[in-house]
Parts: structure tokens; C-alpha cells; sequence
């Protein structure tokens, strides 16, 4: 299955009153530049450290705070959409900060955490809100997206989304992969149940679940005994009763 932005734009946020993640992307870079230049190039911003893998265009800084991206930002040059350009030896590298707001959008209902998919492979720059835009258009009404992000609050290529109808949940995981094309990325996107913890075994055998079972017409929880019972239960299709969980 296919989301595309058809024409139409995924909203753009500038946040009035933003806080930024100190990790910031550095794109369009020659792939020669090394960190020592990188770090060199941004001196003006503070303590800067600069992490980036050898013959890529592209690069993360870790800055001293919100306030020293804020500074980094506003010595940047704007295009019209709003992007944010920084001069590299005579070059414009793009400068990509992330907004914390951009984590997380709507509410959770977590008594208990129901209707929940794990969603992996993400762009790193797909905010809360464009996970909440995608998964409505395909599956239906979303309650809540959370980004995982690493220790600087930034983005780590995965979420949770919360949808209000166990339909969407199980439509959404019998899909899959669902591919995202926008105007910037094209990304396969990965649709796994959420596994909650410290949920009793629904065999009641009185222990605590371990697994979910992935077919989309079953998606409950089990213990690692259980699940195989189960799935040794199953007279065909045993493949897509996958246990999904801590393995
Ligand atoms: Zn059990
Ligand atoms: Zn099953």
C-alpha cells in the first residue's frame, strides 16, 4: 500500500515559540568535509560537536542548548518555504532543527494502552502531526503519535501511533509496509502491533504476556508457552501468527 502527498503539501511547522533538540541536520554538504571542518564552521555557535559519517552529504552538530540553535538559526538565511540556510565555504548547506513540539500530537488513553501500532523506518523528518495526517488517510481517525527520540530529544526513526478504532489498528498491521512518497523522501514505513507491557497472558495461566501475536485477526497478547500452543493450533497460514515482542 501507497500514502502519497498528491499534490498537496504536509504542513510545514515553524513553532512562534519553539524548543529545539541541541542535534541538528546538516545537509548538502561536500561528502570530503570532515568533522574537524564541520566544527570549524560552526564556531560562532558555541561548544559545537559535530558527528558524520566519512563520504556522506550530510551531517548532525550537537549544540550547548535550545538557545544556542536559536542563535545558530537566526545567522541562517531563509528561503521562501521557510527553510534555513547556513553558508559553508562559499556553499549553502541546509540546517534542519527539530522542534521538540514536533514530537508528540493529541492524547494518549493509556487504561490501558489499546489500539496502538509501532511504527519503524520513519524519515527523520516526519513530525508527530505527518504520522497523524498519513495513518488518517489510510486507516482511519488517530488519537495519538508519539516520535521516540534518543537522548537530545531528537527523532530515531520510529513511533507509536494510537488510532480510536481497533478496525484501523488491524488494517494497519495487516498492511504492513506502507510506502510514503512525499515532495522530499520516498520511505517504506514499517506497521508492527505495540507491544504493551505487563499485560496477563490471555490464556489466563497466570503469566505475564511476552508476545503478541501478529496475524491481524488475532493480536493478543500471550506468554511464550501459550503463544506456541497456539500457534501450533493454527492448521495453516502458521507464519503469520508471529510472536511480536521480547524475543
Ligand atoms: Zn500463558
Ligand atoms: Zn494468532
Amino acid at each position: 500500500m501507497t500514502w502519497s502527498e498528491r499534490g498537496y503539501q504536509l504542513p510545514r511547522r515553524h513553532h512562534q515559540d519553539a524548543t529545539y533538540s541541541r542535534k541538528v541536520f546538516i545537509g548538502g554538504l561536500p561528502p570530503d568535509f570532515d568533522s574537524a571542518k564541520l566544527v570549524q564552521s560552526f564556531q560562532g555557535c558555541g561548544s559545537v560537536r559535530a558527528i558524520k559519517k566519512p563520504g556522506k552529504g550530510h551531517a548532525y552538530i550537537i549544540l550547548e542548548s535550545n538557545d544556542h540553535v536559536k542563535s545558530l538559526l537566526s545567522r541562517c538565511q531563509r528561503s521562501v518555504s521557510g527553510d534555513f540556510y547556513f553558508s559553508i565555504v562559499g556553499r549553502a548547506t541546509q540546517v534542519i532543527p527539530w522542534a521538540e513540539q514536533d514530537s508528540e500530537w493529541g492524547t494518549e488513553f493509556t487504561s490501558p494502552r489499546t489500539n496502538t501500532i509501532f511504527v519503524g523506518a520513519l524519515h527523520g523528518q516526519t513530525t508527530a502531526e505527518h504520522v497523524k495526517i498519513i495513518m488518517e488517510d489510510r486507516f482511519g481517525q488517530v488519537r495519538f503519535v508519539k516520535i521516540d527520540t534518543d537522548s537530545y530529544n531528537y527523532p530515531n526513526g520510529s513511533a507509536r501511533v494510537q488510532f480510536v478504532f481497533h478496525e484501523s489498528y488491524c488494517a494497519a498491521i495487516n498492511v504492513n509496509i506502507l510506502r510514503v512518497v512525499t515532495k522530499d523522501y520516498e520511505r517504506n514505513i514499517q506497521l508492527e502491533p505495540f507491544f504493551e507491557k505487563n499485560i496477563p497472558c490471555s490464556r489466563r495461566c497466570g503469566s505475564m504476556s511476552s508476545v503478541i501475536c501478529r496475524h491481524y485477526l488475532c493480536l493478543q497478547y500471550f506468554c511464550r508457552a501459550c503463544h506456541r500452543i497456539h500457534q501450533n493450533q493454527q492448521s495453516e497460514n502458521r507464519d503469520l501468527h508471529k510472536p511480536i515482542g521480547l524475543l
